[in-house]
């Protein structure tokens, strides 16, 4: 039994404890990222919350040189890019999220099908600190 419910705020609680959650549908089988109350695939309300191991494959990427404000706040600009993919996790389900440790500045090195591993980022002073989600290569 998870200690999350299905609710929207849970996802990035769960994300500060390094869990990456979502739902499974008890129905078909489905999984959802972020956790929905309502499946997706069949419209069924008998979703559980599920863990995922947050292992996966990068599926596409690009590179931001012009943030929004935001990333720009981060200190992303045009000299210091950044790189957001699209992960496809090992139950199925897709994901977006910032991708760290790959060759910005030469991606023509970064490889579709690379296997991904999750990791966070925490950003903002101390009252006001957001958990993202992001990857780098396993
Ligand atoms: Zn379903």
């Amino acid at each position: 039994m998870s200690e999350y419910t299905l609710t929207s705020k849970n996802f990035y609680k769960a994300l500060k404890q390094k869990q990456l959650i979502g739902s499974k549908c008890q129905v078909c089988g489905s999984y959802a990222i972020p956790q929905r109350q309502i499946c997706p695939k069949c419209h069924s309300d008998q979703n559980e919350i599920t863990t995922y191991v947050g292992s996966g494959t990068l599926k596409a990427f690009t590179v931001i040189f012009v943030p929004p404000v935001k990333m720009a706040e981060a200190g992303y600009n045009a000299k210091n890019p950044y790189c957001v993919g699209i992960v496809e996790l090992d139950e199925g389900p897709r994901i977006s999220a910032q991708i760290l440790d790959v060759d910005i500045l030469q991606p023509e090195n970064i490889k579709i099908g690379t296997k991904m591993e999750m990791t966070t980022i925490t950003r903002g002073e101390e009252a006001d600190q957001t958990t993202f989600l992001a990857f780098r290569p396993a």
